[in-house]
This record gives structure tokens, C-alpha cells and sequence, in this order.
């Protein structure tokens, strides 16, 4: 048997999807055995019985695929929902905070890779979002862990500079184009751009990148911590990705409205 007429099935996230031709949709999909891939699905937008809504956006589907004859696009033949998180889709902020985790995911993995840890975080989150609370701590665990799973987390644990080990009660600064933190006597003359960080917020970051999955729930960072983790964060998410990622200013402003700073359950 050749590549070519191979089929086979994988579990897999709905990272992107657009209509293509008349009838077709071509969809990019995040499987944990394959990692990302690319499809078509020939007449999906006609054949809900084969497609229903599995191809929805973070939709968890299982997908029967095979090597299309051209080569480029895997042939996706049948697609069933999994898991379709109808308690996000319920909930906008929700909504806007799950398709930020998609576009991330999609902006770290290379196709064809695969990323069987990346899939389980992924999976972890919007099982987080679709029971639980939409907070803050969420969405900073899931950049800080998503960066440290890709090789870009923050180094925290001694100065970028000399290497010297980080005592408890010193307040580091960050800075973003090292991808770490310089100790008191490392640090530039003022005016150099770094971000200072409590004790605390080091502590919680170097918890949160290593914390098992199943207690990440239970990390909950306070108003301080969540404010100097988004600034360190942000700026080490635009300085790899070269952008600011495009879902993340919509879901600002829509967070940010009526002052709440946090979605309803
Ligand atoms: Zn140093």
C-alpha cells in the first residue's frame, strides 16, 4: 500500500476554516499524532452528513483523511464532532478567548509536526473554558505554558547575563529581546527598557510553566501578579511571533468593556 491510498482517522482541533469553489471547504486542522495539517472537504458545504458542524472553529473532530493525488491538500472524507464546547459557544467572551488559543496554537506549530503535549494543553484550556470560569489567570497560564512548551518561556530562575542564581526577595527586570531576566548588578543604567518584576510574579511564573496539569486550575494569580505577567507576557509573544496576535485586540476591548475584567461562568 502506498502513501497515496492510505486512509486514516485522528482526533483533531479545527484551527481554521474557509469556503472554497462551490461546494468545498478547505480546513487546517491540529491532530496530537500528526500535528497540524491542511484538508479538503470536498462538498462539505452541501453533505451535512458527512461534515455536520464538526468543521465549526476549535471544534474537536475525528477526521477520516487521506494523501490527496496532488499532493498539497490531505482528501478529508468524513469529519464528526467530538467535542463541540457548547458551553463556550454559549458565552462570547468565551468565544473570543477560545479562538485566541487557536490562533496561538496555529502561530507556534509548523505543519506536519507533531506536538502531542501542545495537543493536550490545548485540550486542558478549552476543557477549562467550556466548565469552569473565564478568568485572567487562564489566559496568562495558557501563554506562559504555550511559550514554554514551544521553547520561547521566560528563563526566570537566574540573570541572563551572568547566570548568577535569583535570590527569593530581589525584583529582577525582564527584558523581552533576551527572553529573560538580568539580576540588580546586570541591569542597565535607567531608561533601558526592562520591565521589573516583584519577587512574587517570579515565583508564579516559574510555578505556572512547570505546574502538572491537572493543579493548573488551582494556580490563581492576584491583581499585581496579572498585571506585571501580561505586560512580560505580551511583549514575549510580539517579540517572537514579529506581531501582536490578531485576535488578541478584540478580545481586549471586548474584556475591558463595562470595566469587567473577567467573563461570566
Ligand atoms: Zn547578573
Amino acid at each position: 500500500m502506498t502513501r497515496e491510498d492510505r486512509t486514516e482517522r485522528e482526533s483533531g482541533f479545527v484551527l481554521s476554516c474557509r469556503d472554497y469553489g462551490e461546494s468545498d471547504r478547505i480546513v487546517t486542522f491540529f491532530t496530537g499524532g500528526r500535528g497540524k495539517l491542511k484538508g479538503i472537504a470536498k462538498g462539505a458545504r452541501r453533505s451535512t452528513r458527512r461534515f455536520s458542524n464538526s468543521m465549526e472553529l476549535f471544534c474537536l473532530s475525528s477526521f477520516l483523511f487521506s494523501r490527496g493525488r496532488s499532493g498539497a491538500l490531505y482528501l478529508i472524507e468524513n469529519c464528526d464532532v467530538e467535542e463541540h464546547f457548547p458551553g463556550i459557544r454559549g458565552n462570547v467572551e468565551k468565544t473570543l478567548t477560545a479562538s485566541y488559543f487557536i490562533e496561538l496554537v496555529d502561530l507556534f506549530t509548523p505543519e506536519e509536526k507533531p506536538s502531542p503535549a501542545l495537543f493536550e494543553h490545548l485540550k486542558l484550556f478549552l476543557g477549562l473554558l467550556e466548565k469552569g470560569t473565564l478568568t485572567e489567570s487562564i489566559m496568562r497560564l495558557f501563554e506562559l505554558r504555550i511559550l514554554n512548551l514551544s521553547g520561547y518561556g521566560p528563563a526566570l530562575e537566574r540573570c541572563a547575563r551572568c547566570g548568577k542564581p535569583l535570590c527569593d526577595e530581589e525584583a529582577p527586570f525582564f527584558f523581552a529581546e533576551e527572553g529573560g531576566v538580568r539580576c540588580q548588578l546586570c541591569r542597565p543604567a535607567s531608561g533601558s527598557g526592562g520591565i521589573k518584576l516583584s519577587p512574587g510574579t517570579v515565583r508564579t511564573l516559574i510555578a505556572g510553566k512547570n505546574l502538572p496539569p491537572g493543579k493548573v486550575p488551582r494556580l490563581v494569580f492576584s491583581p499585581r501578579i496579572l498585571q506585571e505577567s501580561d505586560e512580560i507576557l505580551s511583549r514575549v509573544l510580539r517579540h517572537v511571533l514579529g506581531r501582536e496576535p490578531r485576535s488578541l485586540g478584540v478580545l481586549r476591548d471586548v474584556l475591558d468593556m463595562g470595566g469587567e475584567k473577567k467573563g461570566p461562568s
